[in-house]
């Protein structure tokens, strides 16, 4: 099932995300985990793909597994930055063998290495580079791609980011996906200014529950997201009882997706990260919500 037809849908739904092992022993246990958030049944789930691509053909495991064994519709992630055409090319034969129709096409990160390095002569540059070739290789895919309500990192500033955001959406996004965010009003802002540029795709809201205080650190280094005081206030109150900080976390995030709902945002994805517990919880807290 193309993720479009749900996305663009009126009603209410919820959708999760989780990462594919980085090893082959972890692969049952990963396996697991994914499983049991495919049989909560959200919408879709999303399984990302590891940076540099060296678990590539785990990310597709998930995503297949899942699909087959809980009729759950699945979006393969792909990254093109470190990979040569070649690669790309056979990647997308194996998403097509695979039967996945929904991909996130992304960029992905500089390797920490290449960051001054001379980019003229790599085959990928920007994730729309990856969407033209795509769109060449299947026309009939359903393609997502990356936004950022607080502005990519590497951006120098907000009008570039969506100006070249435009760019890739015209080139074939039939939605986006936004990097996680801890104030809605910074999400609101960014949809009419993304609206204003002549941006019409659906976007679909990336919340992030925090449940434990370590993550509040890495999920800021890793995103630059914001963090308001009430969330800073939670961690300081919360951080050091475990069952606690998740509680707080948990309900942190299902407040956001309420305001976002009652905003008329109708679809909204949850990076999980293979907590099928996080994932339960959140879906209970909106069972009425959501009509589970
Ligand atoms: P791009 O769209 O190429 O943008 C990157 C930067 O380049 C931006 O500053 C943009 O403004 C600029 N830019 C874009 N086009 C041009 C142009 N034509 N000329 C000049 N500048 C341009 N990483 C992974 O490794 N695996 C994953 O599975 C993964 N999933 C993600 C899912 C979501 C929803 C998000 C938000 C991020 C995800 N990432 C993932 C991280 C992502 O790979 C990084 O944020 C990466 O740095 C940018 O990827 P992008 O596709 O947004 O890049």
């Amino acid at each position: 099932m193309k993720l479009i037809d749900i996305i663009k849908n009126d009603r209410i739904s919820l959708s999760f995300e989780v990462f594919p092992p980085k090893t082959e022993t972890s692969f049952e246990s990963v396996k697991e985990a994914t499983e049991e958030i495919a049989k909560l049944r959200p919408s879709f789930m999303s399984v990302t793909y590891g940076a540099g691509g060296g678990t590539s053909k785990y990310t597709l495991d998930i995503a297949k597994n899942i699909k087959e064994l809980y009729g759950v519709p699945t979006l393969a992630h792909l990254t093109c930055v470190s990979s040569t055409r070649e690669t790309v090319r056979a990647r997308i034969e194996d998403i097509k063998a695979a039967g996945i129709e929904n991909v996130m096409a992304l960029r992905g990160d500089i390797p920490a290495h290449l960051i001054d390095a001379d980019r003229s002569n790599w085959d990928y540059k920007h994730a729309i580079d990856l969407i033209y070739e795509l769109k060449t290789a299947y026309p009939e895919l359903c393609i997502g791609g990356a936004c950022y309500p607080e502005v990519h990192p590497e951006s120098a500033n907000q009008k570039d980011d969506i100006k070249h955001l435009k760019e890739k959406v015209d080139a074939g996004c039939d939605f986006l996906t936004t990097q996680m965010f801890f104030d809605n009003n910074l999400l609101y802002n960014f949809l009419y200014k993304i609206r204003e540029a002549g941006i019409t795709v659906p976007i679909v809201p990336g919340i992030m529950p925090i449940t434990n205080a370590n993550q509040v650190e890495r999920s800021i280094k890793l995103s630059g997201s914001f963090m308001p005081q009430r969330f800073k206030s939670l961690v300081d109150k919360f951080g050091s009882d475990p069952d606690a900080m998740k509680q707080a976390g948990i309900a942190y995030a299902t407040d956001q997706i309420i305001d976002l709902y009652a905003n008329g945002v109708s679809h909204i994805h949850v990076y999980s990260m293979n907590k099928p517990d996080v994932a339960r919880r959140i879906q209970q807290n909106l069972s009425d919500i959501l009509g589970k």
